[in-house]
Order: C-alpha cells, then structure tokens, then sequence
C-alpha cells in the first residue's frame, strides 16, 4: 500500500512517543507499546518506523463516523434512545442511529468534523476511543493509515 500523502515520512527527530499509535499498557506494569503493530513492545525513545503519524485529531478524521461503516446499532437501554428518538431508526427490532448518506446524520463539516450529540453519544461511541484497535480499524477501511 502506498505511503498516505496526507502523512510527512517520519524525520530523524521523530520517536514512537510522537507518533499517534503509541500507548502504554498491558497486563502488570504497563509499558510501551505500539497499537499500529498488534500492540508490541516497543521504546518510546527508538526512532519512528515509517508507520509513524502525528498524534491523531478526531475532528481532522471523523473515518469511524463516516464511510468506515454503514451502522451504528444503539441497545435499548442506552440513555440515547429517550434522549435523541429523532436520531434513531428501527431496523429488524433493532435500533440503528439514522444516516444521512455514507455518514452518521448526527455528523457535520467537511475536512473538520464535528459530532452534533458528542455530550450524549451513544455507548457504541463512547467505546470507540482514538487510538484503538477500532479507530486503526475505521482508518485502514478510508486508506488514511497504512
Ligand atoms: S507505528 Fe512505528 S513509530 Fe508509531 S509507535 Fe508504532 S513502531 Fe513506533
Ligand atoms: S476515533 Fe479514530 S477513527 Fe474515529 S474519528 Fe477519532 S481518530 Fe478517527
């Protein structure tokens, strides 16, 4: 796969603690590790691998909230299906948060994303965290990370 132009080459100033993949855990005591590279043991202070990219900017991405995927499903129990029915549709007994095109209709901008019901997100949202092994995910399906 090509190198995302969106995305400099790391420079020789760069380190995986710069770059938006790295985090620190793991069962005992965390340590670093590298989300990019199925979660291995890495330095913080080795140089960057040409996987780097800068800390990651929701609002600069939105892919989990656009095209990455086509649903969104909410439980019945979440407090958004009484706080936001008009966000909702019933799909086969099921609650889906509606779309409006590719995209979650609770999304808006262009190239700057922002979510319209962030304070009262869903829970399937709220566990959708940057950085995850779901965001590597969401990106990967829009070609924005390697
Ligand atoms: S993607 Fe490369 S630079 Fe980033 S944390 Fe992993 S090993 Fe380090
Ligand atoms: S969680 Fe990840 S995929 Fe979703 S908007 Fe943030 S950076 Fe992009």
């Amino acid at each position: 796969m090509q190198l995302n132009p969106l995305w400099p080459e790391p420079g020789p100033k760069q380190s995986c603690k710069d770059c938006g993949w790295f985090f620190v855990g793991g069962r005992g005591a965390p340590v670093d590790r590298c989300r990019r590279h199925q979660d291995r043991r890495v330095s913080s202070t080795a140089s960057a691998c040409p996987a780097w990219e800068p800390t990651l900017d929701c609002q600069d991405c939105g892919a989990c909230c656009r095209e990455a995927y086509t649903t969104v499903e909410v439980s019945k129990r979440d407090p958004f299906v009484r706080s936001h029915p008009e966000r909702l549709e019933r799909v086969d007994g099921r609650w889906n948060v509606l779309r409006a095109g590719s995209r979650c209709s609770c999304l808006v901008g262009d190239g700057r994303y922002q979510c319209t019901v962030y304070e009262d997100r869903p829970r399937t949202c709220r566990d959708f965290t940057r950085g995850s092994a779901n965001c590597l995910d969401a990106r990967r399906r829009l070609g924005l990370t390697r």
